[in-house]
């Protein structure tokens, strides 16, 4: 069997760093993911992404400060108003430093801090001043949070906030409540107000086409992100969307590594970013993750998010234990992974070193 000569010619014309195109994306979205084209190009994202990346790897924790039935709707998630059985409720502050400080003590360089569509934007505020002053320097905060005001960003920003995670999700508007150009305009707004912009391609089903696929993806590569990346979406009981099913981890590689092939030369583009956390990611173009809880305090298994009362991670869609960043790391130094990095690159940290002991390494990095 000899591959494709179209694909073989955009993979070898991607190996000389030049990103691909809108059409080449849709041809190798196209591709069946058990394909040996589909293999090559998660293999030539790979070798592309550890050249570029300097073959190092960035840990973002994640934390649900807040849940409540969400007026967001979408049906995908665990709590759309539409079909959710939780109560509202909010994360005590000194669980959220506590939780971040074991962020950092793995690895972490920054944390999440999720909240539902609406929310208190004043208590927010204060909870990002607390952590400010409270968790150690070096540990950013981001926020995850619904559509907000050019002067609310600013406010965040004073208070310490570094950068913001923010998409036009797939079929935003569709499958949610929300307005696309409202998405998008909360995007400008992050920019404009100087933070950092992560987003991802999310939440991807198995319904979801090439064409769909890569008019959301585009967006990461005309606005200027800090990370792109892909997250599938994972099914929720009750829900619209459950009997979709899901995606399988060799097609969100394949999604991963046409992200990575098309923020090529993007020079404020740090990371590309996987969730789930898994190996076939990481082999496909992807170098960070967003573990669910910190480093584990050896007295037994993992909180199971699923029967958490207050506050959430991603771990809740899985219906699982959460992702520790010890089980990151461990996931990294399977794929040859050689460093942590901090948000812009730098390296900070040999994920061959003792973890068990506070890092010598100083916290800028360097
Ligand atoms: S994805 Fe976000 S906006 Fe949509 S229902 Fe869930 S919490 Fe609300």
């Amino acid at each position: 069997m000899t591959p494709d000569k179209v694909v073989e010619r955009i993979l070898k014309d991607a190996s000389r760093e030049r990103a691909i195109t809108r059409s080449e994306a849709v041809l190798l979205l196209s591709m069946p993911e058990d394909s040996l084209e589909a293999a090559l190009l998660r293999a030539q994202a790979n070798a592309i992404s550890r050249r570029r990346f300097g073959n190092r790897a960035l840990l973002l924790g994640q934390i649900g400060v807040d849940m409540a039935p969400c007026a967001g709707d979408c049906a995908f998630c665990f709590f759309a108003k539409s079909h959710t059985g939780i109560r509202s409720s909010t994360l005590p502050a000194e669980e959220i430093i506590e939780r971040c400080q074991r962020f950092a003590a793995g690895g972490a360089r920054g944390v999440f801090l999720m909240t539902m569509h609406r929310f208190g934007f004043e208590w927010f505020l204060d909870l990002c001043a607390t952590l400010r002053r409270s968790i150690p320097a070096q540990m950013e905060i981001l926020a995850n949070v619904g559509d907000v005001t050019a002067g609310q960003l600013g406010e965040l920003r004073a208070a310490g906030v570094t950068g913001a995670y923010h998409v036009c999700r797939l079929r935003e508007g569709v499958d949610s409540c929300m307005a696309p150009s409202e998405r998008v305009a909360t995007i400008e707004r992050i920019i404009g107000a100087g933070l950092d912009w992560y987003t991802l391609c999310e939440p991807i089903g198995p319904e979801h086409g090439p064409k769909e696929l890569v008019d959301q993806i585009w967006l990461g590569v005309e606005l200027p992100c800090r990370q792109h990346g892909a997250m599938q979406r994972f099914p929720v009981p009750r829900s619209p969307l459950f009997h979709k099913g899901q995606i399988s981890l060799s097609r969100l590689a394949q999604i991963t590594a046409v992200i990575a092939l098309a923020t090529t030369g993007k020079q404020g583009l740090k990371s590309i970013a996987v969730n789930v956390s898994n190996l076939v990611g990481l082999f496909s173009g992807a170098n960070a993750f967003f573990p669910e809880a910190g480093e584990p305090d050896g007295q037994g298994p993992t909180r199971d998010s699923s029967a958490a009362k207050e506050g959430f991670t991603t771990a809740l869609w899985r219906r699982s234990n959460e992702i520790t960043t010890a089980d990151c790391r461990n996931m990294l130094i399977a794929a040859g992974f050689s460093n942590l990095m901090d948000t812009q690159g730098r390296p900070i940290r040999p994920l061959h070193d003792d973890w068990s002991e506070p890092a010598t390494i100083s916290a800028t990095g360097g």
